[in-house]
C-alpha cells in the first residue's frame, strides 16, 4: 500500500505531496531540511476521536507529552480541552507555557524527585501516578511540608503481555514500571492512612503501539477487580486511568480505532461511577507528522544502492532503536530510474538508517518524506555528531507556522566552558 493512503491530510496533488494545502517541497524551500511538519487538522481529528467516543461519559483525555512536546502542539490540544500526562518537571513547564490547565495534569514516572513533586503540588496537578511504596512515602513528606494533600493514583502493573516490542512493553512483572497488582492493596491501605495523601484513583499503562485491544481490556478487567476489592475495604476511587498505548498504522497494521477500543471499554465500565482517564500519545500525533529530508548523494556499492539524506538517527531514532518500518516517498513524482535503496543519514554509525530496501525513484537534491514521524520523533532527537536539531513547522490549512526554529551552531556549545588557563 502506498504510504499516503493511510495518512489523511498528507496527500498528493499534481505529483506533489502536500501537508493540508501546502506542498512539502514548498515547505522545504521555506524552512530548509531536515524539518518536522505537522498537520493541525490531523491533530484535531485524532484528539477529537477520543472525546467524541467518550461523549456522555465523565472523562479526561491526558495527551502523553513525551510523544511530541512542542508547546504549540500542546497549546492546540489544550484549546480542545486536553489534559496532559507528564513524566518530568520539564514536561510540566511545557504544559504551563502552552496554557494547559494544571488541574488536568497527571504525573507518571518511576523516579519523580522531591523537587518535581513540590512544583507539581504547588501548581495543583490532578493526580500523581505513584509507581512504588518508596515514592508514596516521599510524596507524603513533601506534601506535608507544604501543608497540602497530594492526590494519588497507584500505577499498578496488571501483568498482561501487551504483545508489542519488548522496549515498549511495560505491563509485565519484570518491567520497572508500576506496582505489582498483588501488592497494590497493602500500599493503598498505607496511602489511606497518610494524612497528606488523598487516594483518588488507579492507573496502568501496559505498553505502546498495541494493535489489538485485548491486552488493554484484560488490564481493565484486572483493574476493575482491584477497584472492587478496595471498595470492600472502604477505599473508594474517583477515577480509573487506562493509560495510553493504542497503536497506529505505520505499514499494514490494523489497530482498533479510538472509537472501537473505547466502545469496548465503556461497555465494561457501565454502571460504574468512576471517571475514565486516558493517556494517549502516539495515536494522536504519529500520523499527524512527517519528517522532510533532502537527498545529498546517491551511492552504489556492489549491488547495493544508498540514498544518503540530510536527516539521521539523531533526528529520528525509531528505525535504529526499534527496527521500526516507516513509510517513505519522494515528495514529488520522479522519472529517475527505480532502484531498491537503503536510505541512510550522515551519522557515523552503521545503525544510522531511516528505511531499508525501498523501491524509489530519486535524484540528488530530491526531498524525501518519512511518514508517521509525529510521535517519538523530534522528542527523541539529540545533537549526536554535533548536528543541530531540526526545525518544526505546523501547517494549518493554507498557513505554515514555524513552531521551533532550527538550532544554530551557537546552540550546540551553549553552556560549555573552556578551561581557564591563568
Ligand atoms: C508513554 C506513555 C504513554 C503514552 O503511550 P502511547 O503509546 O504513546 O499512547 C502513556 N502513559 C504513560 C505512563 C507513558 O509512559
Amino acid at each position: 500500500m502506498s504510504g499516503v493512503e493511510a495518512f489523511a491530510h498528507f496527500s498528493r496533488r499534481d505529483g506533489e505531496l502536500c501537508a493540508e494545502q501546502l506542498t512539502l517541497n514548498g515547505l522545504g524551500d521555506q524552512f530548509g531540511t531536515p524539518c518536522y511538519i505537522y498537520s493541525a487538522a490531523a491533530l484535531r481529528d485524532n484528539f477529537d476521536a477520543y472525546t467524541e467516543a467518550l461523549s456522555g461519559r465523565d472523562h479526561l483525555v491526558c495527551y502523553a507529552v513525551k510523544a511530541c512536546s512542542n508547546i504549540a502542539i500542546l497549546q492546540l490540544l489544550a484549546e480542545r480541552g486536553a489534559g496532559f500526562d507528564i513524566v518530568s518537571a520539564g514536561e510540566l513547564e511545557r504544559v504551563l507555557l502552552a496554557g494547559g490547565d494544571p488541574a488536568k495534569v497527571v504525573f507518571s514516572g518511576v523516579a519523580k524527585t522531591a523537587a518535581e513533586m513540590r512544583r507539581a503540588l504547588e501548581v495543583g496537578i490532578h493526580c500523581f501516578n505513584v509507581e512504588s511504596a518508596a515514592e508514596l512515602e516521599v510524596l507524603a513528606t513533601v506534601a506535608a511540608e507544604l501543608g497540602l494533600r497530594a492526590p494519588v493514583s497507584l500505577r499498578v502493573n496488571p501483568d498482561v503481555d501487551a504483545g508489542t516490542h519488548p522496549y515498549i512493553s511495560t505491563g509485565l512483572k519484570e518491567n520497572k514500571f508500576g506496582i505489582a497488582i498483588d501488592g497494590a492493596e497493602a500500599i493503598y491501605q498505607r496511602a489511606a492512612e497518610l494524612a497528606s495523601i488523598n487516594v483518588v484513583g488507579v492507573d496502568c499503562h501496559i505498553g505502546s503501539q498495541l494493535t489489538d485491544a485485548t491486552p488493554l481490556l484484560d488490564a481493565l478487567e484486572r483493574l476493575l477487580a482491584l477497584v472492587d476489592r478496595l471498595a470492600a475495604q472502604g477505599i473508594e476511587l474517583d477515577h480509573i486511568d487506562l493509560g495510553g498505548g493504542l497503536g497506529v498504522r505505520y505499514r499494514d497494521e490494523q489497530p482498533p480505532t479510538a472509537d472501537d477500543y473505547l466502545s469496548q471499554v465503556l461497555t465494561r465500565l457501565a454502571g460504574r461511577p468512576q471517571r475514565l482517564v486516558l493517556e494517549p500519545g502516539r495515536s494522536i500525533v504519529a500520523n499527524a507528522g512527517v519528517l522532510l529530508t533532502e537527498t545529498i548523494y546517491l551511492k552504489q556499492s556492489g549491488d547495493k544502492h544508498f540514498a544518503i539524506v540530510d536527516a539521521a538517527m539523531n533526528d529520528m531514532l525509531r528505525p535504529s532503536l526499534y527496527q521500526a518500518w516507516m513509510a517513505l516517498e519522494n515528495a514529488a513524482t520522479s522519472q529517475a530510474p527505480e532502484h531498491c535503496y537503503d536510505v541512510v543519514g550522515p551519522v557515523c554509525e552503521t545503525g544510522d538508517w531511516l528505511a531499508k530496501e525501498r523501491l524509489l525513484r530519486v535524484s540528488p537534491g530530491d526531498r524525501l518524506v518519512l511518514f508517521s514521524a509525529g510521535a517519538y520523533g523530534f522528542t527523541m532527537a539529540s545533537n549526536y555528531n554535533s548536528r543541530t536539531r531540526a526545525a518544526e513547522v505546523l501547517v494549518d490549512a493554507g498557513r505554515a507556522h514555524l513552531i521551533r526554529a532550527r538550532e544554530t551552531l551557537a546552540d550546540l556549545t551553549r553552556g560549555e566552558q573552556l578551561l581557564g588557563r591563568d
